[in-house]
């Protein structure tokens, strides 16, 4: 059984030197937390002129941020109806406007800061794993053409022609988005937030935090950091830093598994556009090919629940069934991470007192999002104008049930996962 290893720790070309924290700082802002939502606040605060210093607990990219897919989409995982549905027609306008702009930000601060990380703005295909899946393709259509987003729904055979799968009745392809090294563009964020000024330290953990005066303390073992304005920004990786209210979220795994690099056949025959995809499947499931070829499958499931073996299993059998061609080709690389899912799927930012803000929820679709809210709440914060933020932001955030609902989550992964791959293994399609 392959052993678990992240593939974008191996292939990331941008490497950082961001020794932990050593002596007390005062500066402008503290950024808890390096993913993309802290090293985009670190860089856009550094370069409007602010002082910053920014903690992460690992390594820049440790939490979801390293270990994603690397899809950057222009939304969320909500169609436009549903968002507005959520937050009013106002509101939910404004964030769908955007959000459709964030694989803009995405690739103008990848192309400015010559970040290393395999970009390739080839646009997405979210494809229909049945026909009730090409129902809400039609539909997410018919939304996302009203925002005035240039989405075309793709018949069945253009489908085959660019997955290279015949499995799919159809996919919504969105120009807009495109794929990345998920690992490379975070640490590349945290280079450049660093050429700009700002303080970046990792393996350091905020272990404490306190209000001295008007000023937020943040407590390190190797020393303090005093700042007017805070952004918690740990989201599903948020451990310790007493004193602040944990982000709150349902827990979700999700695992990937990348091939050795194909052929030159195979990838000539398998996504030769290069679009990143994911299928309209509940227990969803995603595919793309890296810089060096390789095919990267993933799905929900968390590779440390007991039955983790049955994702395993249920990849080696969806490979297979998507590309006969790659049956039996090895696995050379798993890993896993967690997704914070929010119970309406909608990003929150919490007020935590003067200054101070939390950033969280982005249930799945971190790479835009988290880069535009990182940028827009240090802007807010610099500002001090809440207006600036994506979302409006509250003042409590509770979610109730996050055990029962991580349960059922990893439950309905891992039985579907059993269940297609034993009707699979029976002929059954
Ligand atoms: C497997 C997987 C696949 C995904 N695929 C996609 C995708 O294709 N497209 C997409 O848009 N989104 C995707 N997402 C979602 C996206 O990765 C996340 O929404 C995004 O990474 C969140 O970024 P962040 O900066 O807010 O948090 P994170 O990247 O999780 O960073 C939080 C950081 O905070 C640090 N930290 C925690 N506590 C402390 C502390 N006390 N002191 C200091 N530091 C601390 C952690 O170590 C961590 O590095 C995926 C997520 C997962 C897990």
């Amino acid at each position: 059984m392959t052993a678990e290893v992240n593939l974008w720790q191996l292939t990331c070309a941008e490497q950082i030197d961001a020794p932990p924290l050593d002596r007390d700082l005062t500066v402008d802002l503290v950024v808890i937390g390096g993913g993309f939502t802290g090293c985009s606040a670190a860089l856009h605060a550094a370069q409007d002129g602010a002082r910053v210093a920014l903690v992460e607990a690992q390594q820049i990219g440790h939490g979801g941020s390293g270990r994603n897919v690397g899809l950057a989409n222009a939304g969320l995982w909500l169609p436009p109806d549903d968002i507005r549905a959520h937050m009013g027609q106002g509101a939910g306008d404004r964030l769908i406007g955007l959000l459709a702009g964030a694989p803009d930000l995405v690739f103008a601060l990848i192309d400015r800061h010559a970040i290393t990380c395999e970009p390739m703005r080839s646009g997405t295909l979210h494809c229909a794993h049945s026909a009730k899946g090409l129902k809400d393709l039609q539909n997410r259509h018919a939304q996302l053409a009203a925002t005035g987003a240039p989405v075309r729904l793709l018949a069945a055979d253009e489908t085959a022609r660019r997955t290279g799968s015949d499995r799919f009745h159809g996919a919504l392809f969105d120009p807009r988005a495109g794929t990345i090294q998920p690992l490379a563009y975070a640490r590349g964020l945290a280079r450049a937030a660093m050429a700009a000024g700002a303080g970046v330290h990792q393996n350091t953990p905020a272990q404490s935090v306190t209000r001295e005066g008007d000023l937020w303390c943040v407590v390190t073992p190797g020393g303090t950091i005093r700042a007017k304005s805070l952004l918690l920004a740990t989201n599903a990786y948020h451990c310790g830093a007493s004193g602040l209210p944990a982000p709150q979220y349902t827990t979700v795994g999700y695992f990937q598994l990348a091939t050795a690099p194909l052929n030159d056949t195979q990838r000539a025959a398998i996504l030769p556009g290069g679009e990143g995809c994911w299928d309209t499947g509940l227990i969803m499931s995603s595919f793309r090919i890296d810089a060096a070829g390789r095919l990267i499958l993933g799905a929900m499931g968390d590779l440390s629940h007991p039955a983790a073996g049955m994702h395993r299993a249920w990849a080696a059998r969806k490979l297979a069934r998507l590309f006969p061609d790659l049956a039996g080709v090895p696995l050379t690389h798993v890993w896993c991470g967690h997704i914070a899912m929010t119970s309406d799927h909608l990003p929150k930012v919490l007020r935590l007192g003067p200054g101070a803000l939390s950033v969280f929820g982005y249930s799945g679709r971190g790479i835009g999002p988290g880069t535009l809210f990182g940028r827009n709440a240090a802007q807010a914060l610099m500002a001090g104008d809440d207006r600036l933020l994506p979302v409006a932001p509250v003042d409590t955030y509770g979610e109730g049930f996050t055990g029962l609902r991580r349960a059922y989550y990893e439950t309905g992964a891992v039985l579907t996962h059993a269940l297609r791959a034993r009707a699979w293994a029976d002929g059954m399609s």
